[in-house]
């Protein structure tokens, strides 16, 4: 079975797109320059396949539902440098094609936001910024409209609490899709959504449908600390990604932050 290589205009394509420049978030390493003879330049980056080009173990994140059209399309290249080109294909498991796609996307986004920007701003945004950094803030934009996470136990419906604890995990289920397993957000993520389903599971026997505000209520006494459990998991994380970000947190959400003593 042959290869599904891309054609040398699709490279180019790809290559411009990319402005020469890898497209991993923590690399950014330039891929062209002059070459010792004064008529040539060096091309150091490759256009990798996101999925891979041939059935086989050599080629990562094959997707065999893909036409040889689709394999070989500019949609499924991304612009490397040789490093991080080798980088994701000896780990596809921490590199999947979701990953690949997410940092194809915010290169060129980045790429076209330089083509705007004078020389200062380019600089500042030619430092390393990681797809974390994005999902981190994306996730803490998210809780701080989750009323579940800090509004006060007394006006909680509990029904009203448990669909708002399933759009959490829909999001948070989103953004695991977006990240390598050894990042630091992946293992936060997890561990949200390991709390979450904690949550559904302690609460599965009690009719949350009736449930309301009663201190004497075993359900509700139960409920309240299932809540609070998950709001002390949330809090911890959220407050490591705000301070390792340097990412504001609204005042509804700071309420679940852990006190530092
Ligand atoms: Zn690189």
């Amino acid at each position: 079975m042959s290869r599904d290589n891309f054609t040398k205009p699709t490279i180019k394509k790809l290559a411009e797109r990319a402005h020469y420049i890898c497209s991993n978030p923590e690399c950014k390493k330039m891929t062209v320059g002059p070459h010792a003879d004064p008529n040539k330049s060096t091309i150091t980056g490759i256009a990798a396949h996101i999925c891979g080009a041939k059935d086989g173990v050599k080629s990562p994140r094959y997707d065999k539902d893909q036409t040889s059209d689709e394999r070989k399309g500019i949609n499924n290249g991304i612009w490397l440098c040789h490093d991080c080109s080798d980088m994701v294909d000896k780990d596809e498991k921490c590199y999947p094609a979701t990953l690949l796609r997410q940092w194809k996307k915010t290169h060129e986004e980045f790429i076209k936001t330089l083509q705007t920007k004078g020389f200062a701003s380019t600089l500042e945004l030619l430092k390393p910024t990681t797809i974390e950094i994005d999902l981190s803030k994306q996730l803490i934009n998210f809780f701080d409209d989750r009323r579940v996470l800090y509004d006060l136990f007394e006006q909680e419906i509990p029904l009203h609490g448990l669909r708002s604890v399933l759009a959490i995990r829909t999001e948070l289920t989103n953004i695991k899709k977006q990240l390598g397993q050894a990042t630091s957000l992946y293992i936060k993520v997890d561990q949200m959504l390991a709390a979450c389903r904690k949550f559904h599971s302690e609460l599965n026997d009690i009719d949350l449908d009736h449930l309301r505000y009663n201190n004497s209520d075993p359900d509700w006494i139960k409920f309240v600390t299932t809540l609070s459990e998950l709001r002390k998991v949330f809090g911890i994380h959220i407050l490591e990604l705000s301070n390792k970000y340097k990412i504001q947190i609204g005042t509804d959400l700071q309420q679940i932050l852990p006190t530092i003593t």
